[in-house]
């Protein structure tokens, strides 16, 4: 499809799919899934370290504002 209208399409960074209308945080999309799976995720769980990378990607992004 022809993005023509420049709107970005939101992939979620943790699942990758289309999660728009999802949260967007400094222009990275969390699907509202994700963010309750982050947010019930205990640091001991096993994929714990998966979601604190993936998230920390957003903080390390050039921002534009
Ligand atoms: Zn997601």
């Amino acid at each position: 499809m022809d993005n023509c209208l420049g709107v970005k399409k939101l992939e979620c960074i943790i699942c990758g799919e289309n999660t728009f209308p999802g949260l967007v945080i400094l222009g990275e999309a969390i699907c509202y899934s994700c963010e309750k799976k982050v947010a019930i995720t205990g640091v001991e769980e096993d994929s714990y370290p998966f979601y604190l990378e993936r998230i920390k990607r957003i903080w390390e992004a050039p921002l534009e504002f």
